[in-house]
């Protein structure tokens, strides 16, 4: 019971923690950005009350699809800390452990600079580039593998956003993603201790990576919810803006896998798979034809655990009639070596 209301209490904290997408600054950031969208849109018949209407409409945020966002939402952090938070690795380890491989492979080294301004700017700029390019990599994985996208299936299946939805997703999706923080963070902690000694630090604004906290006031609320905040075509090229996270949520076939990123559009342009804002007028958002969207909480997570289990029982049954004929091979050889035995 202390538990659960440590955890409930933890997320109230969520607000004032410029870690979390959540923090009030972030979410006043996205309002301006909304009113920009508002007011540029309505024009003659703008006005502050319409604006309130406009941003939290009543069948959006009371929606059956929004209630499991927030269900999931407080429930996973009792699941994080009564499941996967003991057993998560952490950053420290893994920084310590790749310092200590880097030294044993290349010998330790005298720092390569003091020059406290390379050091600051290269490891705040390492840590949000790692950050940033591991998002996408697990992100990718979890579409492209059968089995991780019945677990990111539930982030999907939102048919409407607010941005609480970010939170929406099944426990071993966050575990994964806990995990490749701690090696992303690991690494880039790792390698800049090897190579500019102890005296790291990074350049923040409240305890957050500038490069993140820009990235999160610029309105990244907005890309869970109905508010088409675009930028110019030559930005999208390099960041992601909310309407392109709005579009990898599409149920327009041709949207389907595009759009991977966080913050940077440059993976997505590596794998061939950005998709800019310009020309897309309407979206939808959830699973479209590739499957129902999931009815409640129980449904989130026990879905992609019984696909799990099909899955194996499936690929056992595979492997058994793979098996099936070496077995027979090797049972008429047997039964060769018996009638040879015989002779
Ligand atoms: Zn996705
Ligand atoms: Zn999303």
């Amino acid at each position: 019971m202390d538990l659960a209301l440590e955890q409930l209490s933890a997320l109230a904290y969520y607000v004032i923690d410029p870690n979390k997408r959540l923090f009030i600054g972030y979410i006043v950031g996205a309002l301006v950005f909304a009113g920009f969208v508002y007011f540029r849109n309505a024009k003659r018949n703008s006005s502050f009350l319409g604006f309130f209407r406009y941003v939290f409409p009543k069948k959006l945020w009371l929606h059956r699809s929004a209630k499991l966002d927030y269900q999931l939402f407080i429930v996973n952090r009792l699941l994080r800390a009564l499941l996967w938070a003991p057993i998560v690795i952490t950053m420290v380890p893994m920084a310590l452990g790749l310092t200590d491989i880097l030294e044993y492979m290349f010998g330790s080294i005298e720092p390569i600079t003091s020059n406290s301004t390379v050091v600051i700017g290269s490891f705040t700029l390492l840590l949000f580039i790692l950050d940033d390019f591991t998002r996408f990599i697990l992100h990718y994985a979890m579409h492209k593998i059968p089995f991780l996208w019945q677990f990111h299936k539930v982030h999907h299946s939102a048919i409407v956003m607010t941005p609480i939805t970010v939170y929406r997703s099944h426990p071993l999706e966050s575990f994964l993603y806990a995990t490749r923080m701690a090696i992303a963070q690991g690494t880039a902690v790792g390698v800049s201790y090897y190579l500019y000694g102890p005296q790291l630090s990074m350049l923040d604004i409240l305890g957050a990576n500038v490069f993140i906290f820009a990235f999160n006031v610029m309105g990244s609320n907005l890309r869970h919810s109905h508010v088409r905040w675009h930028w110019p075509t030559p930005i999208e090229r390099w960041f992601i803006s909310p309407v392109q996270h709005q579009i990898h949520h599409s149920i327009d076939k041709q949207h389907y896998d595009k759009n991977f990123g966080t913050a940077l559009a440059v993976w997505d342009r590596l794998f061939g798979c950005l998709v800019l804002s310009k020309g897309i007028e309407r979206i939808r958002y959830g699973l479209g034809s590739r499957e129902k969207t999931h009815a409640s909480l129980i449904d989130a997570y026990l879905r992609p655990l019984n696909a799990m289990l099909s899955f194996s029982k499936q690929s056992m049954a595979e492997r058994s009639v793979t098996m099936q004929p070496m077995y027979n091979e090797e049972k008429q050889a047997s039964v060769k070596r018996d009638t040879n035995t015989s002779k």
